[in-house]
């Protein structure tokens, strides 16, 4: 049914600039192409991203086919890798959430803490919901509405930065820095930021001693509205949110492959 760009090139990889070493960290596609279509394959037969063989309760819920309609389709991604005694093992990531979900069996987690990221979003997201309510209410452009919309900015922002310090992010080196000490970017850290496939996935062979030999993101589901990604097109990582903080997340792969 759905068909899957599988004679593209394969030249995407994961990169970024590592200030370290003043120069820019790679990973390539290599053969976690092969397992990013297995996976993609496995996900059309399932219609579900369950992959825990315990039980299938939650099967309905991890459906697949809300990708196909009004939510529109995910990055999904492969993180080949070596264990120490040189078996294979591969990662499976989804990007950001799946269906409200930060943590499902059998995919990585993501770079925080799920339990401490609820604590600090609860309250927040509350005020700023009932802000949204009240901004609503209010005749548009009087003094109390920009008010309103000035106080519902500096708490976005301030719920932003809360969130951007829970993230920590280790490395091939061993190191663990929080987000907001490696981010790399002109601008502000963007919404989102840690929550790609690449980081998710390397952060947890990093922090497991697992040695990443190949690595592959492609989109699955309905295209998204800008028609950016299509159902089975492949993609480096992106360039807004992840070549920031890629060259420190890479840092110390190259030597330690050989
Ligand atoms: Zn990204
Ligand atoms: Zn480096």
């Amino acid at each position: 049914m759905h068909s899957f760009h599988a004679s593209l090139p394969d030249n995407h990889t994961a990169s970024g600039f590592c200030s370290r070493c003043n120069k820019v960290h790679n990973l390539a596609m290599g053969a976690s192409k092969k397992t990013s279509i297995a996976l993609s394959q496995r996900l059309n037969e399932q219609q579900s991203i369950h992959f825990s063989v315990d039980s299938d309760k939650n099967r309905e819920y991890l459906s697949t086919l809300p990708l196909f309609g009004e939510t529109r389709g995910k990055m999904f991604g492969v993180l080949d890798c070596l264990t120490k005694s040189n078996r294979p093992v591969s990662l499976y990531a989804f990007s950001g959430q799946f269906n409200g979900q930060w943590y499902i069996d059998g995919w990585v987690p993501p770079l925080f803490k799920v339990e401490t990221f609820h604590k600090t979003t609860y309250q927040a997201e509350k005020e700023i919901k009932a802000l949204t309510r009240e901004i609503k209410n209010t005749p548009a452009h009087s003094t109390n509405w920009l008010h309103l919309r000035k106080q519902r900015r500096t708490l976005s922002q301030s719920l932003m930065k809360e969130i951007h310090a829970l993230y920590s992010l280790t490395n091939f080196r061993g190191e663990t820095q929080p987000l907001t000490e490696i981010f790399r970017g002109k601008s502000n850290i963007p919404t989102g930021t840690g929550d790609c496939c690449a980081p998710k996935l390397l952060n947890f062979a990093a922090k497991n001693n697992l040695q990443p030999t190949g690595i592959s993101e492609f989109f699955y589901g309905r295209e998204t509205k800008s028609g950016s990604h299509s159902h089975g097109s492949f993609s480096s990582s992106c360039q807004e949110k992840c070549s920031p903080i890629l060259g420190f997340m890479l840092c110390g792969l190259d030597t330690a492959t050989i």
